[in-house]
């Protein structure tokens, strides 16, 4: 074999120089080259899934803010609508998802109901609690803290249901914003879990969960109250003795159960047998004998406390 024929049959291993491709200048350009490459495609895919997540979060914001405004819209539409009722005729209106008839003859609140008193405060999504609002805490007997002015009915309360028979257990009652937050991301974060977007998990958590500075559970004046037996809170809750007991007599020591069945768009939130609020004893007695939420309730006490509309 003439010295060309090696050289010819060599060259497929060799470069045009002569030398091995590996470890020569043009490998280390194209290993360069590569690594730039797949740096390039991490960074342009990391831009891309954070812009779409960024657009889908905006998405969810702006939905937020959306219902926002409707239910501001939703509650002053229903003032109106209720102020104009009640002037028209001279006597209130109930509300078409109430479950009672029309209230006839001359009505008003059989006592003085001042829409500054403590016991109506009204928290919810159109109402948020004021931040600066401070409450002064009491312990009840098994750890739970409360506004310390229910503490003495809540026990009673508590007491004589035992009398009859009936265990009954605070499972819930003042949280501060932080622990609402908390139990907002882990409720949203468990339907998310379930496979729902964080636009519908936020949606179907705010109905059974109040928005953090929207939550009663922020005043102290609201509990959870559960039977020893049974302590979910779900729809079998309503049927447990303890609770038929509770919706029964709870008006007599001043609570009512503020989510009622038949009310939930008027209070935004899912029926909860387990939510009790206090407002005292007259209001709770009025409440239920005219099947009241807190929120119709409430425009009632604004209504008749105007000045020009009282004798
Ligand atoms: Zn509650």
């Amino acid at each position: 074999m003439s010295d060309m024929e090696m050289q010819l049959e060599a060259a497929p291993q060799e470069n045009r120089e002569g030398r091995p491709y590996l470890g020569s200048v043009a490998f280390y350009k194209h290993v360069i080259l590569f690594f730039v490459f797949l740096l390039f495609v991490l960074l342009t895919g990391t831009v891309i899934f954070f812009s779409a997540h960024y657009v889908s979060l905006k998405k969810d914001y702006a939905a937020v803010c959306e219902e926002y405004r409707t239910v501001s819209q939703e509650r002053d539409d229903y003032k109106k609508q209720f102020a104009a009722a009640a002037a028209e005729s001279g006597r209130v209106l109930k509300d078409e998802t109430s479950k009672t008839d029309v209230v006839r003859g001359d009505f008003s609140i059989p006592f003085h109901a001042d829409p500054e008193d403590w016991r109506y405060l009204l928290i919810n999504e159109a109402h948020p609690l004021n931040p600066e609002y401070t409450v002064k805490l009491a312990p009840t007997r098994n750890g739970q803290f409360v506004d310390q002015r229910i503490v003495y009915q809540l026990e009673k309360m508590i007491d004589d249901a035992a009398k009859e028979g009936y265990s009954l257990i605070i499972c819930s009652s003042y949280r501060d914003y932080e622990r609402q937050n908390e139990l907002q991301k882990e409720s949203i974060s468990q339907y998310m879990d379930k496979g729902l977007s964080y636009h519908d998990a936020f949606f179907r958590v705010k109905r059974t969960l109040a928005l953090t500075g929207t939550s009663e559970h922020h005043t102290g004046l609201s509990v959870d109250i559960v039977g020893e037996d049974y302590q979910c809170l779900d729809e079998e809750q309503a049927k447990r003795p303890e609770a038929i007991w509770l919706a029964e007599h709870c008006a007599e020591y001043g609570f009512v159960v503020r989510y009622d069945r038949g009310k939930e768009d008027i209070t935004g939130m899912d029926y909860e047998s387990w939510h009790f609020r206090y407002v005292g004893k007259e209001a709770a007695a009025f409440m239920e004998e005219y099947d009241l939420c807190l929120e119709e309730f409430s425009d009632m006490v604004e209504f008749f406390h105007r000045p020009d509309e009282s004798e």
